[in-house]
């Protein structure tokens, strides 16, 4: 993609400004960064200190818990963080939010990984650099915390949890004092001590922040920050039995890691209070360095007919609704991928629908017009009759001199409509037309009905790329009436391509794949897995918006440029749609398996 004409980069050409860009913009031109270090790996203000100027004009991050699959909304995340940095000479880090000691599943660790370079992004600041892992703060976390308790600002608090919530008050409320606020910065600092060091049980005690029970922003009424939780950690081991919460965590890994800009989902927007008061109290100690990172929140991305809670996807996943992560009607970025979906069509998705500041909705028909568009230009085309049925050309060996004559006709793989400017077309596509080639069950109708132009008796229409016939009706049919044989005759010299093509008129041109060189090959017709537009909205069981007609999988007959495809490979099939070669099947057994990636037009509910 290095041509810069408008169709090349249909993702250049619609970047268009927005809040995040006008804040970074802004923050650029006042040099507010300008003064950072950088010491070539996270860590406190004195480890910066003897660093260098840093490098990289602004630091973003993309944190996710490695707890699932990546879905549609992350690669939205990622697209942000990592565009952002990307284009303002910048770097974004991946940073695994582990602080929640659960099981580590190695598993997700490397699908993040996968899904982020497939997306086409490098982390880090260097091609295969180690990823952070938030973990790695714990020691710093702890210091930080001790450090607190020493200034005054946190407490131990050993009221029981549901005292606690008694005692925060609500929205029209103020909170009330725990009895454990007012204890000296000594004795808190020796309980903290005793909680870390496992003489407490789970849930005794925890370290809260002294803010202000009476704030209109319940978060700052004094939340947690440290809890005692006896389990062991992937990466620390046993070494602790006290965890940070996610709210105190999350501002110390941005701020050590020198963060400029902390892009968040709106939901934390109420947190923003407490992740500024806590690295404001951090860089007064002189433990971290200044200016810290500022959060900014964004619209999530909510798409209809899709869920994006990795809970509920794991749901699907292992009550057997689908056949797994990486099930093509899944919005998992594996699944998006096994779909067909590239990844310039999920950064052309992400550009399209902007940075935003209210949640709205966005229609999935978005989605799949990012990757017709993408595929326009990339996907050869073929021809696939997805439902047979035999053609007989009966007068084949009066024209052509014998029954087993069999002939060469070529079309391009992409049309000269779809070549990109300076683009040099790719070779021609090579299939053979004989006595029998399928057509398209729909393609014949012995009484056709009114403005039907494809086969009925007595009407003329051209094989694509091939010969003009004439219909004469059907031959054979099965015990159920069926037609399961065409009959037509070949008009000779009528080839497509050369002189005589136009000498007689057809009504259309239909599809068709050679009997003596098609293969078959089986054809995952796939849609949409729900048919509710929202499908868990309101906490609605979404399990009964599953569609009942997600998947249909027919037995096909390709073309031979198409039965060649390597798996992953993307193509139009003529007339049907986007189809990718399977990631997974395809191949095996020598099996041509593909998957419809997305019809050619948005038809759905039509
Ligand atoms: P889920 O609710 O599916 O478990 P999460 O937010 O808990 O998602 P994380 O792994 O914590 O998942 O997310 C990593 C990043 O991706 C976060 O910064 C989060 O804000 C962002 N993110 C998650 N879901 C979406 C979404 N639907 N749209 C935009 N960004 C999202
Ligand atoms: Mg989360």
């Amino acid at each position: 993609m290095s041509s810069p004409t408008d169709k090349n980069n249909a993702a250049e050409s619609t970047k268009v400004s927005n809040f995040l860009r006008q804040v970074i913009e802004s923050d650029l031109e006042n040099g507010t960064y300008a003064s950072r270090r950088w010491a070539g790996s996270p860590g406190d203000a004195a480890h910066h200190a003897a660093g260098q100027p840093d490098p990289a004009k602004i630091r973003t991050r993309f944190p996710p818990e490695p707890n699932g699959y990546l879905h549609v909304g992350h690669a939205k995340s990622i697209c942000i963080n990592f565009g952002l940095a990307r284009d303002y000479g910048g770097i974004c880090h991946l940073r695994f939010d582990d602080t929640n000691p659960e099981k580590e599943d190695l598993e997700y660790v490397n699908s993040i990984l996968d899904a982020v370079k497939w997306l086409g992004f490098d982390w880090n600041g260097a091609p295969d650099a180690p990823p952070y892992q938030a973990s790695d703060y714990f020691d710093f976390m702890y210091r930080a915390a001790e450090y607190l308790i020493e200034a005054g600002h946190a407490y131990v608090d050993e009221q029981t949890a549901e005292q606690m919530r008694l005692a925060r008050g609500d929205f029209n409320t103020p909170g009330t004092d725990s009895p454990f606020r007012a204890r000296t910065p000594a004795e808190n600092l020796a309980r903290f001590r005793e909680m870390r060091d496992g003489r407490h049980e789970d849930g005794a005690m925890v370290l809260r922040a002294k803010i202000d029970m009476a704030s209109p922003n319940i978060n700052l009424r004094d939340p947690a920050i440290y809890r005692i939780r006896r389990a062991t950690h992937h990466n620390t081991g046993d070494k602790w039995c006290i965890y940070p919460m996610y709210t105190y965590a999350h501002p110390i890994e941005d701020a050590l890691e020198q963060i400029t800009h902390s892009l968040c989902t709106l939901e934390f927007e109420d947190q923003r209070p407490f992740y500024d008061w806590l690295l404001e109290r951090l860089i007064e100690g002189g433990l971290l360095a200044s200016p810290p990172p500022r959060q900014y929140e964004f619209a999530r991305l909510n798409l209809t007919y899709v869920i994006t809670s990795k809970r509920k996807l794991a749901q699907l996943v292992y009550d057997h609704k689908v056949s797994g992560w990486d099930d093509p009607r899944m919005p998992t970025i594996v699944g998006l991928r096994r779909r067909g979906y590239t990844p310039e069509s999920l950064q052309l998705f992400a550009e399209r629908i902007g940075v935003t500041k209210s949640d709205s909705w966005i229609d999935y028909s978005t989605l799949e017009g990012c990757l017709r568009e993408d595929l326009e230009n990339k996907a050869h085309r073929g021809m696939a009759v997805l439902d047979p049925v035999k053609l007989v050309l009966t007068n084949w060996a009066e024209v052509f001199g014998s029954d087993d004559y069999l002939e060469a006709c070529t079309q391009p793989a992409l049309p000269h409509s779809a070549l990109l400017d300076g683009q040099t077309p790719p070779p021609d596509r090579v299939f053979k037309i004989g006595r029998e080639v399928w057509i398209e069950r729909e393609d014949f109708e012995e009484v056709p009905p009114k403005g039907y132009k494809r086969l009925f008796p007595g009407n003329v229409v051209r094989l694509k790329g091939g010969y003009v016939i004439e219909c004469t009706g059907s031959g054979a049919k099965d015990a159920a009436g069926r037609v399961i044989e065409v009959h037509a005759k070949v008009i000779a010299d009528t080839k497509s391509g050369t002189p005589g093509a136009d000498s007689v008129k057809a009504k259309a041109a239909i599809t068709w794949v050679g009997v003596a060189d098609g293969v078959q090959a089986e054809v995952r017709l796939y849609d949409r897995l729900f048919v509710e537009e929202q499908p868990d909205a309101g906490g609605k069981d979404f399990i009964e918006a599953l569609n009942p007609d997600s998947l249909k999988v027919v037995t096909a007959i390709v073309e031979p440029s198409l039965a060649q495809a390597k798996p992953d490979q993307k193509f139009q099939f003529e007339r049907h749609g986007y189809f990718v070669a399977d990631r997974v099947d395809h191949g095996v057994d020598g099996k041509a398996v593909f998957n419809r990636a997305v019809g050619l037009r948005d038809s759905w509910g039509k």
